[in-house]
């Protein structure tokens, strides 16, 4: 298979066309290319040598995401797109569009200015298991390579590049556990964050754990400007447990540990993801635990009824429970937004990525 552009770094490029006799200067001629025009086809390049330009269509491949199905919701606000990966397999991305215009929603959550927020994947399936999340459920494939990843937002900047918008802020919670597949992930953010390329600030990312708590530990070492999210969802241990197999490796008071020591070393604030399943861990008892545990931390609790998926039971919470829960947080001091469910419709919420052809 050929080499995928999108994993080279900078460096690496330069490494490469060193071998193929080219000047020093055409590593970044290409970068610019790449990750500044955008383009994704070698004869883009029209100033380099048609010759050059033919050994990167030979050798390199441009485009290892082909899509396969595009779903837009019913609001007109999400799209969900799913790409086959050179191998066969397939992942998912979706854009979000957050715009100020008021709607019937919940108005009180609305930006003041419009975002435009890509949650991107980064392994086909996933070995954690979350008997809620049907990426879990359909378990684990394989790691995506840095460029896979990388590409993904290059397919959306490149979309709204048409429409004269661009992408505002990237959240690492598609398919998969982005600390298992820590060294790819970190670096095609490391990719896209580069001055000379795509430019996108570290603090535009957010990665989402289930709460590997040595991955936690060296991303807190790397003082890296990334927000950091951990899928907490229960904060007892047996609940957590049933829910996240991980929580047996790894129970919550390693967890909030580790979580204490990224906010000691980093001075950034953690959020707390928290999927509400009604009867289960949206009652004014759970809250009460959940501000007990985590009291006097720099945090902010997302909470977000529960997405159905077909694997498990569990129903969302109502919108009612849902405001006691956050009232009760609150109350205790503790910062909680009840976010708005996204693209229900094309099974584009959180935790409904499990890229059937057919869904
Ligand atoms: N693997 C990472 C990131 C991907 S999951 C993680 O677990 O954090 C993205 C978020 O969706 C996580 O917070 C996850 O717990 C949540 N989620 C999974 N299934 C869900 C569901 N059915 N409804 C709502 N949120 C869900
Ligand atoms: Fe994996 Fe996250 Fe889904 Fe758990 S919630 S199975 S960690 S993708």
């Amino acid at each position: 298979m050929k080499t995928l552009i999108y994993d080279l770094d900078l460096p690496a490029l330069g490494t490469l066309l060193h071998t193929w006799g080219q000047p020093a200067y055409r590593a970044k001629q290409i970068w610019q290319g790449l990750y500044q025009q955008l383009w994704d086809t070698p004869e883009q390049f029209t100033s380099l040598p048609k010759t050059l330009r033919d050994k990167m269509a030979k050798e390199l491949e441009f485009s290892p995401l082909t899509p396969t199905r595009k779903l837009d919701s019913s609001d007109g606000q999400t799209r969900k797109t799913l790409f086959r990966l050179p191998d066969g397999h397939q992942v998912e991305a979706v854009l979000m569009r957050y715009d100020p215009a008021p709607q019937t929603d919940d108005d009180s959550i609305r930006p003041a200015t419009s975002r435009r927020t890509l949650c991107i994947s980064t392994q086909v399936g996933c070995a954690m298991g979350c008997t809620f999340c049907a990426t879990g459920q359909m378990g684990f494939t394989r790691h995506l390579s840095s460029g896979e990843i990388v590409a993904q937002v290059l397919y959306y900047a490149r979309q709204l590049q048409q429409s004269g918008e661009s992408v505002s802020n990237v959240v690492v919670m598609g398919m998969g556990e982005p600390f298992h597949n820590y060294d790819n992930t970190l670096a095609a953010i490391d990719r896209l964050n580069d001055s000379q390329g795509f430019n996108f600030g570290a603090r535009r990312f957010t990665i989402s754990t289930s709460g590997l708590v040595p991955a936690i530990r060296r991303f807190a070492s790397e003082k890296r400007q990334v927000n950091l999210a951990i899928s907490l969802h229960a904060a007892q241990d047996a609940q957590r447990e049933a829910m996240m197999p991980v929580n047996k490796r790894y129970p919550i008071s390693e967890l909030i540990e580790a979580c204490r020591d990224y906010v000691q070393a980093t001075g950034r604030r953690i959020t707390f993801e928290w999927a509400l399943i009604h009867g289960v861990n949206d009652t004014p008892e759970t809250a009460r635990q959940l501000a007990a545990l985590l009291k006097g931390l720099l945090c902010h609790v997302n909470a977000i009824p529960l997405n159905p998926t077909t694997g498990y039971q569990g129903k969302a919470t109502t919108r009612e429970r849902a405001a006691a829960f956050q009232r009760t947080l609150e109350q205790a001091g503790i910062p909680c937004t009840i976010r708005m469910r996204r693209g229900i419709d094309i099974q584009a919420g959180c935790g409904q990525l499990a890229a059937r052809p057919g869904a």
